[in-house]
């Protein structure tokens, strides 16, 4: 396949990337760097499979020759990237998925967008299932990412039931692991940076909030699972829309074209994090309580039924392994 990857340049972007190359695939990496480094993509330059271009996927797209599949992954992820840039935020999620939807459907393409589990907002039910609607603060601090993810999921959903475009949307949980940027703000890279430079690690609020942590190998295995099963509908049933004005909305998700949850269910204390790296790091650092931010979601935890069940996918990294992984590589990284 010639597979398009948004955001390709970023953390999950530059392991997609691997994965889809090392499969034989072709891809090209679109990216604007506001996040992303070309650090992370450095190991392809040169490679005949990939190509890099340096563009904003909120302008016009335009592609030659065929494209098998556009992965949309661009946006800033990490909180604090999100809260510094909330237009660019916005405008990604609604403009660039709009033209990475328009682009898939003029080159027949699949379309896979990387949703994540802050559609959940700070959720009421736990663990998540994909059926669940969510508690979002539309206005708060965090909405400018949760609502425009929230958007690109119903535009999503508009292309593949009004224009027929072959979709899948797949809920990203916390994942973490080598490329995350030292200071990028997520709690793992935070914390592992922290114990290795001796500094307090910063638990905001009490840290008895929880997440659930996976390892990027094993999320973007999820990801290309989802990307490959094949349709389970014909072009005429996917704009079949007397079907879908009329199909009860809180049916039981059944169509690979549904939002499919990827992550791992194990749930840990943001505290119970903070004493796994103390550990593992052999830091003496001590633990230090930061303001809880807005809006912070107090539970997050996957439920990957579905994904079980459709990919015949579950995660098999270790978190104690994988934060060991993590910390060869920022450790690599810091020394630099
Ligand atoms: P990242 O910040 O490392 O990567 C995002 C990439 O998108 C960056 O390279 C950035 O430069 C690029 N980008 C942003 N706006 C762009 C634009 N307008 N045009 C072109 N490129 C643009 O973050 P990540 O962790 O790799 O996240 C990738 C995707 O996965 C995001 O859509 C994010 O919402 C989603 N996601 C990630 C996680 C996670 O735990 N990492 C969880 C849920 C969802
Ligand atoms: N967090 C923390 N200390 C930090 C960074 C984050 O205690 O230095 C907390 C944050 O408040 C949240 C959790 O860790 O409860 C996960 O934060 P992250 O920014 O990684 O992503 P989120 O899941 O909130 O999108």
């Amino acid at each position: 396949m010639r597979i398009l990857i948004t955001g390709g340049a970023g953390f999950l972007g530059s392991h997609l990337s691997d994965l889809l190359i090392g499969q034989g695939h072709d891809v090209i990496a679109l990216d604007n760097l506001i996040t992303g480094r070309a650090e992370n993509i450095s190991h392809l330059i040169g490679n005949p499979k990939f190509s890099f271009v340096k563009y904003n996927v909120c302008d016009y797209l335009h592609v030659d020759g065929q494209l098998d599949a556009v992965m949309h992954f661009a946006s800033p992820a990490s909180p604090q990237d999100y809260l510094e840039m909330p237009i660019a935020t916005l405008k990604v999620g609604a403009l660039g998925t709009h033209k990475a939807l328009g682009l898939a459907k003029a080159k027949g393409a699949r379309f896979l967008l990387a949703s994540t589990s802050e559609v959940y907002g700070d959720p009421l039910l736990n663990p998540q299932p994909e059926t669940y609607w969510g508690n979002v603060n539309p206005i708060g601090a965090r909405g400018v990412y949760d609502e425009a993810k929230r958007f690109a999921e119903a535009m999503t959903m508009a292309y593949h039931r009004y224009h027929g475009v072959d979709t899948r949307i797949v809920r990203i949980f916390n994942t973490y692991g080598p490329r995350m940027r030292p200071k990028d703000g997520r709690v793992v890279s935070n914390f592992i940076v922290q114990a290795l430079q001796g500094k307090p690690l910063t638990v905001f609020g009490d840290g008895s909030q929880t997440r659930s942590f996976c390892y990027v190998d094993d999320l973007v295995r999820g990801i290309v699972a989802l990307l490959m099963v094949k349709s389970d509908k014909s072009v005429a049933e996917r704009t079949d829309r007397t079907k879908f004005l009329t199909q009860k909305s809180d049916a039981i998700l059944d169509s690979i074209h549904d939002p499919v949850n990827i992550g791992n269910p194990r749930e840990l204390t943001v505290r119970g994090i903070a004493e796994i790296i103390l550990k593992i790091t052999g830091s003496k650092s001590v633990i230090e309580e930061r303001p809880l931010p807005a809006d912070d979601p107090k539970v997050r935890r996957p439920d990957i039924t579905r994904a079980k069940s459709l990919l015949d996918w579950e995660p098999k990294v270790e978190l104690e392994d994988g934060i060991r992984k993590a910390t060869e590589y920022f450790r690599q990284v810091i020394a630099r």
